[in-house]
């Protein structure tokens, strides 16, 4: 079958999606690829139609590695909703079970195999390799998260880099690694470790153009979140990042008290109550997930609305990760952030105290100074992103920067004047101070702590009164960003100069800054718009009988997808439903040409939506 025809046939789709199409010719036609693609971007069908392709031609069965044991069940479900022969092989199964699929990989009887890499580097599994191979029947190697091969990426996982045996021991077979994570460092990473120095590399573009990107200054977090949610997303599915353990739980039970369904998730919570909230948000609709960032890898759930960060990552590799989970069915979908000084010194703190090398430490600074560079950009933010990732753009006109250009104010004097404070009590103490004490010198303020060691006597003294303590907030923010000021956490999180710091003092290095104003939707009171509820609604306006045949096929959807223990989007995505209902079809025939109806569906369910449709 032509690739066409199975695109068409299993998935219901009528046309690849951006370079699918040559990276699909490339593997049926046995090369190595290393594909670089954004999360939602279309990367299984990049693998799980080679595998079609090359079974269908005699070539035997693809092995598909993944790091996410708990997701292989849905992954599987998916495929055999579309006919395809796959199975997973792993610790969930029972030992009967587990026999029972190596029987019938043995026999070559299995289209697709999904495993963990521990798993496809045992001396049991790679003697059924051996076994497969010496026959002809080892068709294909796909190397799912690739980027778990580099400590660069925020998922290192050592088993990987045991992957390297694939190709050692069956040379002849090809290999496909796909990752959402781009950067420099860890593309090298993947191509050294894995070895793919010959493969050819897909490089997508990385733009979500669906996801709108803000970020706001913090104030007080929860209520700024509240009112995101309230006023823009109630009875949508989102998913909520924190920093700590005891956040996201604080979190998920307070956003319950404001009746939005929220669950925790994070590495700390027992295995079963993870596995059972993960089911929930995938399952259920409107679920609201309060996670670190332990949760998210692989999750494909595309009727995410939202990703809100209520702490700043670690860069923008997992910024980027973390926001594209948002909008995969290519819906309008939000990513937001909040973000504050405080952010900047925990994040530099863990790196100053994390035990790595003061090389790696240096790279994780630049890192971190880049995501800092976006968090306090007055430009178009998705320019920046698109250019971290090496990619040039113009202004998108759906960011925050974009929809309500920020005002700015020149920053620069009073930059200059919180240099000098720092630098004029360090030079009388001996010591230096904290961000606290700083601030009150500046302001002219007769704390105790100033009047004790006498620096209300100091040139610096009040020489800031004209702003207000937000605005020198914001400033010395910046100034840590740019690397001008340095906290150090040994002591105390004091603020020290830096070598930076004397080209702005000198007034050479302009520091711009966003006038912090609320805006009138932060100001909107809790609730106000909370009032349309978690009503169920379609993604689209449909005229009153379509939306009848909308909400009816959702309930016949739920109903399937419960009895098959997957989550109803598996079995069809909203958009499906939104065609069927705005079509009305009447006749099997009227079915074809609906995206996301292939030939295994048309007629597992054929009928009953016709069915449905009818009523
Ligand atoms: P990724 O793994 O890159 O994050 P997926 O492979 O999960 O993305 O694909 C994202 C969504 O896009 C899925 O719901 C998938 O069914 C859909 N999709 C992929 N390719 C196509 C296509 N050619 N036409 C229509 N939908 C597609
Ligand atoms: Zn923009």
């Amino acid at each position: 079958m032509s690739i066409h025809l199975i695109l068409q046939e299993a998935f219901g789709y009528g046309a690849f999606r951006g370079p699918q199409q040559a990276i699909i010719e490339h593997v049926v036609g046995g090369g190595d690829a290393l594909v670089l693609m954004p999360t939602g971007g279309g990367k299984s069908l990049c693998y799980q139609i080679p595998a079609i392709a090359r079974e269908q031609a005699g070539q035997g069965i693809t092995v598909v590695i993944s790091p996410l044991i708990a997701l292989m069940h849905d992954q599987v479900g998916a495929l055999h909703e579309a006919g395809v022969n796959a199975e997973f092989l792993n610790s969930t199964l029972s030992a009967e079970e587990a026999s029972q699929i190596e029987k019938r990989l043995l026999r070559g009887d299995i289209t697709l195999l999904y495993c963990a890499p521990e798993r496809v580097t045992t001396p049991r599994f790679l003697a059924q390799l051996d076994s497969l191979y010496e026959r002809g029947k080892l068709s294909l190697f796909a190397i799912d998260e690739a980027h778990c091969v580099s400590q660069w990426g925020h998922d290192f996982r050592p088993e990987y880099r045991a992957l390297t045996v694939l190709h050692e021991r069956y040379a002849s077979v090809p290999r496909i690694a796909l990752t959402a994570t781009a950067d420099t460092l860890t593309r090298a990473d993947i191509v050294t470790h894995l070895q793919l120095q010959d493969a050819r590399l897909f490089l997508s573009s990385f733009d979500r153009p669906n996801i709108s990107y803000t970020i706001v200054e913090k104030r007080e977090a929860t209520q700024q979140l509240l009112r995101f949610i309230a006023s823009e997303h109630m009875g949508d599915a989102g998913i909520v990042y924190c920093q700590s353990r005891k956040r996201v739980e604080d979190m998920a039970n307070l956003l319950c008290d404001e009746g939005i369904a929220a669950l925790p998730y994070h590495a700390g919570l027992d295995v079963k109550i993870r596995r059972a909230n993960q089911d929930q948000f995938l399952r259920n609709e409107g679920i609201v997930m309060v996670a670190t960032v332990a949760f998210g890898m692989g999750i494909d759930k595309p009727d995410v609305r939202f990703v809100a960060h209520l702490d700043m990552p670690k860069n923008i590799e997992g910024y980027y990760q973390e926001t594209g989970r948002a909008g995969r069915d290519g819906a309008p979908a939000d990513a937001w952030m909040c973000y504050g000084l405080q952010d900047v010194v925990n994040q530099r703190r863990m790196i100053d105290e994390s035990p790595a090398g003061e090389e790696f430490k240096q790279g994780l600074r630049g890192k971190l100074d880049a995501l800092l560079g976006l968090a306090e950009a007055t430009d178009c933010r998705r320019v920046r992103l698109l250019h971290y990732f090496g990619e040039e753009s113009q202004p998108c006109g759906n960011c925050d920067n974009c929809l309500h250009p920020p005002a700015v104010w020149d920053g620069t004097e009073a930059a200059r004047k919180l240099l000098s404070t720092i630098y004029r009590v360090q030079q009388m103490s001996g010591i230096s101070f904290g961000t606290g004490h700083i601030m009150d010198i500046l302001r002219g303020k007769t704390t105790e702590k100033v009047t004790q060691r006498g620096h209300e006597t100091l040139s610096t003294f009040g020489i800031g009164s004209e702003f207000s303590e937000q605005q020198l907030r914001g400033v010395l923010r910046q100034l840590i960003a740019i690397g001008a000021v340095t906290v150090d956490a040994q002591a105390f999180n004091t603020l020290q100069l830096t070598d930076a710091s004397r080209a702005v003092l000198k007034g050479e290095v302009p520091v711009q800054l966003r006038v912090s104003v609320l805006t009138p939707a932060e100001r909107k009171t809790r609730r106000s718009s909370a009032s349309s509820g978690t009503t169920v609604k379609a993604p689209v306006a449909l005229n009153a009988e379509s939306e009848a045949r909308y909400l009816a096929l959702k309930a016949w959807r739920a109903e399937v997808a419960k009895e098959h223990n997957l989550p109803a989007y598996v079995i069809f995505h909203d958009a499906t439903l939104v065609m069927l209902a705005e079509r009305a079809p009447q006749t099997l025939d009227d079915l074809q040409g609906i995206t996301g109806i292939g030939a295994k569906k048309l007629e597992a369910y054929g009928q009953d939506v016709l069915r449905v449709v009818a009523n």
